[in-house]
C-alpha cells in the first residue's frame, strides 16, 4: 500500500486550524464570518496547485473540484461519482481567533495540561480513548480556544486524499468529488449546494469522532414554536383583566415531561423534547422547543404531547391563547441510507480491506449528511480523528487522521471495482 504522506497532513492541519474561521450570526452575509472565505480561498488555491480539474471557490464560498477518474468504466455504464465533504467553519461557543496549535510528538500518557491556560487540563478520566493513543502525535489547544479539528481534521484528510491521488495515478478510481461547505455549525451548511452540479452518486461527510466509526443514523427532527397571549394591563388595574403570558408560558413547561423524555434523562435511542429557549412578556410569550427522535412518527406524537398541555394550559387560563407551530428540521440518515445500501456497505468493506473492522455508531444529533441524504444523495459520515469538538479541551490525533485518508483511498477503490 502507498503510503499517506504523515508529515504533509499534519502541515495542513496545522495551517487550516490557525485561520480563524468561527461561524458568526446566521441570517446575515453568507458565509457568516470573512475567515470562511480566507480558508476557501487557500483551499482552492492548494487543489490548483495539486492540478485537480474543475476547482472553483464559488460566490458563496463553497470550494468544488474534481480529481479525474484514472480508469475507464468496465461496461457501458459510467463509473459512479464518490463525493467528500467537510465544512470549513468552526464552531461560536468557543472562540477560534489566535489558535495556537500545540503538537504532542509520542504523547506519553496521562493527563495533558495545556499550557496557555493552568486550570484546562485533558483528563484520561474523561477520555478513555486517551489510553490506547500512547506513542502517537496527539495535537491540542493552548487551552484559550477551540482548535477546529471540527472540522478541519476533515478538510486536511480530504485534501491530502486529494494529493495522494493525483501522485498515485496508478490507484484505479472513477471520478472524486471534493466539496468544502461553509456555516455547517449554524446550520446553513448545505443552503447553496446544488446536488445536479455535484454529481455524485454517493457522498461522505468527514466530520466524525475517532477513528473506525460510520455514523449510519442520525435522530429526525423538529422545532416547535410556541406562542403564548395573555392580556397586558398596569398592574394597578388587573384584578380580573390581566391575562399574564409568563404565568401560562411556566404552566405550559410545567406540564412537560420532565423526569422522562427529556436530554437530561435519556440516552441511546430514546429521543425527547427539550424546551431550550424562551423570551417575551406579559403580553406575549414564545418558547422553542426542540423534538428529537429516531423513529420519525415520534416527532408527531411529541409534538401532540405540547398541543394537549396547551389546550390543559388555556382552560386553566381562561382567555389565554396558546399557538403551536411544528417547524421540520431534518430526518433521519437512516431512513435515506436504506434507500442505498452500498453507501455503508462499501465504507465497512474499505475498513475490511485495511484489516479494521468499522464500528456502526448514531448520532444524537443531526449532520449536514442528514439534509443531503434526504435530498437524495445518500451520506453517511465517517470519522477524522476529532475529540472534545466546540470546546477549548479539543484535541486530535494524527495518526486517526491517517487511518481516514487510507480508509478513503480504500473506498473509492471499492467503488471502481464493483
Ligand atoms: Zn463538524
Amino acid at each position: 500500500m502507498n503510503t499517506i504522506n504523515q508529515q504533509r497532513l499534519l502541515g495542513r492541519f496545522l495551517r487550516y486550524v490557525q485561520i480563524d474561521t468561527t461561524a458568526g450570526e446566521p441570517g446575515g452575509t453568507y458565509p457568516s464570518s470573512p475567515g470562511q472565505l480566507v480558508l476557501g480561498k487557500l483551499l482552492a488555491d492548494e487543489l490548483r496547485e495539486m492540478g485537480l480539474a474543475d476547482v472553483e471557490h464559488d460566490q458563496h464560498g463553497l470550494v468544488w473540484a474534481t480529481v479525474p477518474a484514472t480508469m475507464k468504466p468496465p461496461g457501458n455504464q459510467p463509473l459512479p461519482v464518490v463525493a467528500f465533504n467537510s465544512h470549513v467553519d468552526t464552531s461560536p461557543e468557543t472562540t477560534g481567533k489566535n489558535v495556537k496549535p500545540h503538537v504532542i510528538r509520542q504523547y506519553r500518557g496521562g493527563d495533558i495540561r495545556l499550557t496557555g491556560d493552568a486550570t484546562k487540563v485533558i483528563r484520561v478520566a474523561d477520555n478513555p480513548e486517551l489510553e490506547k493513543l500512547v506513542g502517537k502525535t496527539i495535537i491540542t489547544t493552548d487551552g484559550t480556544t477551540l482548535l477546529g479539528s471540527d472540522d478541519k481534521s476533515g478538510v486536511a484528510v480530504i485534501m491530502e486524499l486529494a494529493h495522494h491521488l493525483v501522485e498515485h495515478p496508478q490507484i484505479p478510481h472513477g471520478p472524486i468529488r471534493v466539496l468544502f461547505t461553509c456555516d455547517e455549525e449554524i446550520g446553513h451548511g448545505i443552503d447553496h449546494v446544488d446536488l445536479a452540479k455535484l454529481g455524485a452518486t454517493v457522498c461522505y461527510t468527514l466530520d466524525g469522532s475517532g477513528a473506525g466509526d460510520i455514523d449510519t443514523e442520525t435522530f429526525s427532527a423538529d422545532l416547535a414554536v410556541v406562542t403564548v397571549r395573555g392580556i397586558n394591563i398596569h398592574p394597578s388595574i388587573g384584578k380580573g383583566r390581566m391575562v399574564n403570558a409568563v404565568r401560562v408560558a411556566a404552566a405550559l413547561i410545567d406540564r412537560l415531561p420532565k423526569g422522562t423524555l427529556s436530554p437530561e434523562t435519556t440516552d441511546g435511542r430514546d429521543g425527547f423534547l427539550h424546551p431550550y429557549q424562551i423570551e417575551g412578556g406579559v403580553a406575549e410569550v414564545k418558547l422553542k422547543i426542540l423534538l428529537r427522535d429516531f423513529v420519525t412518527a415520534g416527532l408527531a406524537e411529541k409534538a401532540q404531547l405540547i398541543t394537549k398541555a396547551a389546550r390543559e394550559v388555556e382552560v386553566e387560563f381562561p382567555r389565554s391563547q396558546i399557538e403551536v407551530q411544528v417547524i421540520k428540521q431534518y430526518r433521519n440518515l437512516g431512513e435515506g441510507l436504506a434507500r442505498e445500501p452500498r453507501a455503508v456497505a462499501y465504507a465497512q468493506e474499505a475498513h475490511r480491506r485495511l484489516g479494521r473492522e468499522a464500528k456502526l455508531t448514531i448520532i444524537r444529533g443531526g449532520t449536514d449528511g442528514s439534509q443531503l441524504t434526504e435530498k437524495g444523495l445518500p451520506t453517511p459520515n465517517l470519522s477524522t480523528g476529532e475529540h472534545n469538538p466546540h470546546s477549548p479541551l479539543e484535541w486530535t490525533c494524527l495518526e486517526e487522521m491517517v487511518q481516514a485518508a487510507e480508509v478513503l483511498v480504500e473506498l473509492v477503490q471499492v467503488w471502481a471495482g464493483k
